[in-house]
C-alpha cells in the first residue's frame, strides 16, 4: 500500500477509535455499519502482508475466541508506540511488546516491525483475545483466557500420527 493511502487510511481509524472512546463502545459499533456481533470472518485486517492476513485469520479461526475482534492492525513500530501514547497505554517493556489490545474499541495493534514468526505470532494473539474475552486490561486475565486459545492453536499444529 502506498503510504499517502496507508496514512490516511490509518488517521481515519485513529480518528475513529478516538471518538469512539470518549463516546462509548455502543455508540462506536453504530458507526461500523453492521450489525453489533464480530464473527470469524467480519473483523477487518489492517496494514498486513496477503500472507499475514491469511495467518492471522486462520490462527484466529483456530482459537475460536469467545469475543473477536472488530479489528487487527499491523503497523510500522513509530506508529505502535505513537498509537500506545495517544491512547496512554502501557506498553511494557519485553512482555508483549509486539502488540496490544484497546478493550472499548475491541482493536487489536501489532508491531509489524517486530513480526518474529508465525508461531509466536498465534501465542500472543492469544493473549491480546484473552484481553478482549475477559474484557480485563490485567495480566493475569488475559493469560488465563489465553490459555485455552494456546491450547487450540497447539492441537491445530499437531502433524498426523501416521
Ligand atoms: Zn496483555
Amino acid at each position: 500500500m502506498k503510504l499517502g493511502i496507508w496514512t490516511t487510511l490509518f488517521s481515519l481509524t485513529v480518528a475513529q477509535l478516538a471518538w469512539g472512546q470518549t463516546s462509548g463502545n455502543s455508540k462506536l459499533v453504530n458507526t461500523e455499519g453492521t450489525a453489533p456481533e464480530t464473527s470469524a470472518t467480519s473483523y477487518t485486517v489492517i496494514g498486513a502482508t496477503p500472507k499475514q492476513e491469511a495467518l492471522v485469520r486462520a490462527q484466529i479461526q483456530v482459537m475460536q475466541p469467545d469475543v473477536y475482534p472488530l479489528r487487527v492492525l499491523f503497523v510500522p513500530h513509530w506508529k505502535y508506540m505513537e498509537t500506545a501514547r495517544i491512547f496512554r497505554l502501557h506498553v511494557p517493556a519485553g512482555y508483549t511488546s509486539a502488540m496490544f489490545t484497546h478493550l472499548p474499541s475491541r482493536s487489536v495493534f501489532i508491531d509489524s516491525d517486530r513480526y518474529v514468526s508465525d508461531d509466536s505470532l498465534g501465542y500472543w494473539v492469544a493473549h491480546e483475545l484473552g484481553h478482549l474475552a475477559a474484557n480485563s486490561t490485567r495480566e493475569s486475565d488475559a493469560d488465563k483466557a489465553a490459555g485455552g486459545y494456546r491450547k487450540r492453536l497447539k492441537d491445530a499444529h499437531k502433524p498426523d500420527a501416521h
